[in-house]
């Protein structure tokens, strides 16, 4: 039973660094697979800093946020400035 462990840790150990290489092969022939700050598709919340896609982001006054809340806070924050 022992040996089976083994046999399975080995295995797992295996697949993992399987995984490590084929993600590696696709980064190298496709480029960065996840997500970056730097990609197009994604805009800054400047009130929580938070990336979020262009898609889903709530537009006020020509800014991106997360939330509408996100959004009246910044609203408050430019009344304060002036
Ligand atoms: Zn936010």
């Amino acid at each position: 039973m022992i040996r089976l462990g083994v046999i399975l840790v080995l295995v797992a150990a295996c697949l993992i660094l399987l995984s490590r290489v084929l993600k590696q092969i696709l980064v190298l022939r496709y480029g960065q697979t996840t997500p970056s700050p730097q990609s197009a598709h994604l805009v800054q919340d400047p009130v929580c800093l938070a990336y979020l896609p262009k898609e889903g982001a709530v537009t006020a006054h020509g800014v991106y946020f997360c939330s509408a809340h996100c959004a009246s806070q910044y609203e408050k924050g430019t009344e304060n400035n002036g």
